[in-house]
């Protein structure tokens, strides 16, 4: 058989002082391997193989834990864009929502949602209640990107009984108020 000329250079191994190629004969061997790995990779594939094992291991743990988090955010979202977008489609129960929020601790604003539902145009009822009630009204997007009214100051008080007598269609059994974070019914 034919000896491939080989080059003069040796590559001795700075761990053992072996010629690299020796180094899985000497007794030092792990402790060569990461040098191995670093300074020969051609004569050991195997080292690198395992150690890139190790690292994609490594990485894909990562991965997994990325994507978990990531995951468990992008449902949080998609549940709340599906749980309007749901009901619209099954049939969206007609009610009419009224919560109180504070904000700067002295502003309130009370927010009035499902108006809509009621063939009540917002913009007019928007109009509407700052008139009745000498305040600043307005359409917004809530969180959900549905409109609601907001009005200015605590109005929660007289809300339902001006709803009702200005647009007969809603009935007060479909008025509810939030309070501490719980729906409950106007009447
Ligand atoms: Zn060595």
């Amino acid at each position: 058989m034919a000896e491939k000329p080989q080059p003069v250079e040796v590559l001795y191994c700075a761990v053992c002082g072996l010629p690299a190629e020796y180094c899985e004969f000497g007794s030092e061997f792990e402790k060569c391997k990461p040098w191995l790995i670093q300074n020969a990779p051609d004569l050991y594939p195997d080292l690198l193989k395992d150690s890139n094992g190790k690292e994609a291991d490594k990485v894909s743990d990562q991965l997994q834990s990325t994507s978990i988090s990531e995951g468990s955010s992008t449902s949080k979202q998609e549940e709340v864009k599906r749980l309007p977008g749901g009901k619209i489609k099954k049939k969206e129960r007609q009610e009419i929502v009224i919560e109180k929020v504070t904000r700067n601790r002295r502003k309130s604003i009370t927010t009035i949602k499902g108006l809509d539902l009621f063939g009540v145009k917002l913009s007019d009822a928007s109009k509407k209640l700052g008139k009745k009630f000498a305040t600043g009204a307005s359409v917004v997007k809530g969180p959900t990107e549905k409109e609601q009214i907001d009005v200015q100051g605590d109005i929660s008080y007289d809300i339902v009984d001006f709803i009702t007598e200005t647009w007969r269609d809603v009935p007060a059994s479909a008025v509810f108020f939030i309070e501490d974070g719980k729906k409950v019914p106007a009447v």
